[in-house]
């Protein structure tokens, strides 16, 4: 039998975030990132949401490790699970492994952690392990490429080809070419930027803007970006201590990541140039500058409560300068833009990307993609890390830029299963490939309660209290109803007496062998009171009926 490697994306290829790929040759297998996918608005009291990852638990074979291609967490999030699921070494770069030990450490979750270097192979299992470097908006971000029997799989892991990078966060394309001439078989690529033609500029295209907010600001300047954005919060601290300000940071995530990557050497500000959390409140507004967590307008974040100025240890006013250099996630529109409102209410200044360039990307562009791809020329590319709109637009650019065939680029979704071997692909059915959803007490919930919660958000709740004769089965005294979110006062009064008379007809008029169990009167009320509601009100609440005995 000719040697195949299949894959099986449990997340991340139909939505930004979750991701998580499994690569497996017979029963050997190894996990590609385990990502977060962080909830959208209407998902009401969901914290985050991770893979379902019941496929490493139940299919039958080993799990040889777990490989983190970079720090972010929609790529480390979801390890603990993972763990759970399928406990393995975990593999990946040391600031990657420095955000996962933190991680781990606050689910009480223990693991053995490896680490890996670029140019320092390591064999898992069948496997043989490539790290390649590449340029992201995280430090010490990967490219892999894998051997496996059936031939050399490269995953992109998040990138950009950003050749203005430093030489050690520089994409490595000529060892990504010397793949490509070697031979590869797939490669998976990043898809987040593919609508955005051209190139993703060099992080160092925000220094300008930064410069101005530096040269023109009197007071205090803070910059929110995201926590592992080390490059970002680099080149803001070097043009701070530049204008002879000290670099302070706020916010549980921030302090935390600026901790990891100061111990590794690989964010450098030096002790005098640092101002800790307690002596800002005190220290000069014009000798201060701080970074603060909270780029999508979290609610609980730091940069949040300084807007709503009730943050213990810096507040913000007239003189100051608030910079948010972050792109918004889809979904967190209406938070950070309710946070910018905030902040201008205090006086200060404020400038976002929608302003001036003070973010640039760290996913590569359509052509970022192509140069990729012109370096690796695999047989086959597979789009990952993203919506289907996404996937479906690299593969159209890969297409039609005549780099491969276009029936070489294969389109999957979560849940489908890839083979490659020396014969071609296929897609080969698909297995389970749900997500959990977790609360901020990192419980799981049910898909039917956050379902339940947006049916009350949106129509209210309705709770008709019948009291029954035990022994006649008659209705006792009229319904009470109680409604909550519903309808107006003025409303309310005379439509619940309607429905209550209705209830009492309607409960006293229910046939011989209803009498006998309440559960079907429970049925015909509820039945009775959702057809009275849409026919007097249009709305659909939640009829939840008390029926009770005495
Ligand atoms: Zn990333
Ligand atoms: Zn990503």
């Amino acid at each position: 039998m000719m040697p195949s490697v299949r894959l099986v994306p449990l997340g991340g290829l139909g939505e930004f975030g979750l991701n998580a790929l499994v690569l497996e040759h017979g029963e050997d297998r190894l996990l590609i990132d385990a990502g977060v996918l962080f909830p959208s608005a209407d998902m009401l009291g969901v914290d985050s949401i991770v893979p379902d990852f019941e496929y490493l638990a139940s299919a039958p074979g080993t799990l040889h490790g777990i490989l983190l291609t970079h720090g972010h967490e929609d790529h480390i999030g979801a390890l603990a699970f993972a763990l759970q699921a399928a406990p393995a070494p975990v593999y990946g770069s040391a600031l990657t492994l420095g955000f996962a030990r933190r991680r781990l450490r606050e689910r009480g979750v223990s693991a053995d952690l490896r680490t890996l270097t670029p140019g320092d192979p390591v064999e898992i299992g069948p496997f043989r392990v490539h790290p390649i470097r590449v340029a992201h908006s995280v430090l010490d971000s990967l490219a892999l490429a894998i051997e496996t029997p059936a031939g050399v799989v490269v995953s992109s892991g998040d990138f950009k080809i950003d050749p203005t990078a430093a030489p050690e966060a520089r994409t490595d394309l000529e060892s990504l070419a010397r793949w490509g001439e070697r031979g590869v078989l797939a490669l998976l690529s990043d898809s987040t930027n593919a609508e955005s033609p051209g190139f993703t500029g060099g992080e160092d295209d925000v220094v300008p803007a930064f410069e101005d907010v530096f040269a023109r600001t009197r007071g205090r300047v803070l910059v929110s970006c995201f926590a592992t954005s080390i490059p970002r919060m680099q080149r803001v601290a070097d043009l701070a201590m530049r204008a002879g300000r000290r670099v302070g940071f706020v916010g549980r995530r921030m302090v935390d990541n600026a901790e990891v990557a100061l111990e590794l050497g690989l964010l450098r500000i030096p002790d005098r140039s640092r101002v800790p959390t307690w002596e800002m409140a005190a220290a000069p507004p014009g000798s201060l500058a701080v970074l603060v967590s909270g780029s999508q307008g979290e609610p609980l974040s730091a940069l949040s409560a300084v807007a709503r100025d009730e943050q213990r240890d810096v507040s913000v006013g007239p003189g100051d300068t608030v910079v948010i250099s972050a792109r918004v996630i889809p979904g967190n529109e209406r938070a950070v833009s309710r946070t910018i409102s905030n902040l201008f209410r205090r006086g200060c200044d404020v400038v976002h990307p929608a302003t001036a360039r003070v973010h640039v990307s760290g996913h590569g562009g359509q052509q970022d993609m192509l140069e990729l791809l012109k370096a690796v020329r695999p047989a086959y590319l597979v789009p990952i890390h993203g919506e289907y709109r996404m996937l479906v637009q690299h593969a159209r650019v890969a297409a039609a830029s005549g780099l491969l065939p276009a029936d070489r680029v294969l389109v999957c979704e979560d849940g489908d299963v890839l083979v490659l071997d020396a014969a071609g692909a296929r897609k080969e059915g698909r297995v389970e490939a749900g997500r959990t959803l977790l609360d901020s007490g990192a419980g799981e919930l049910e898909e039917v309660v956050v379902r339940d919660r947006r049916h009350l958000s949106s129509a209210g709740i309705v709770v008709p209290v019948i009291v029954l004769d035990k022994q006649t089965g008659r209705v006792e005294s009229a319904p009470e109803i109680v409604t909550r979110g519903v309808f107006d006062a003025e409303d309310r009064a005379e439509l619940l007496d309607e429905a209550s008379r209705l209830l009492a007809e309607s409960v006293a008029s229910r046939p011989d062998e209803e009498r006998a169990d309440p559960a079907l009167t429970r049925e015909r009320v509820r039945g009775e009171l959702r057809r009275f509601f849409r026919r007097r009100t249009q709305r659909r609440p939640m009829v939840i009926p008390v029926v009770m005995e005495v």
